[in-house]
């Protein structure tokens, strides 16, 4: 790692020390089709044959990992951000904006 990236870490690199921090093993931890995520977030995906190039997709919690229309069920998805869906953290729980009458 070059000095200036080591003093100067990308938005990218702070979120993938955070979510290593939090979760070390799911850095590691690779999904296939039929399994279902354990998180929501940013997954790379990587192709059988390499028919096509490695993307992203979002995915949510849930949601069952789908079979490739051109190489079946050898697609593997590997987390690569964790994110919380917006209501559903604890800062934006229960808030509303404010209204017109509304001094804050
Ligand atoms: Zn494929």
């Amino acid at each position: 790692m070059a000095a200036a990236e080591k003093n100067n870490p990308s938005k990218l690199d702070g979120l993938r020390n955070i979510l290593c921090d939090w979760e070390p093993r799911l850095l590691m931890q690779q999904f296939h089709p039929g399994e279902k995520a354990v998180f929501a977030g940013v997954y790379k995906v990587v192709h059988g044959s390499n028919h096509e190039l490695p993307h992203y997709v979002t995915v949510l919690r849930g949601d069952t990992f789908p079979v490739c229309a051109g190489c079946g069920r050898h697609v593997i998805f590997e987390i690569a951000i964790s994110a919380t869906r917006l209501h559903a953290h604890a800062q934006f729980q229960h808030t509303a904006l404010p209204t017109d009458d509304d001094p804050n």
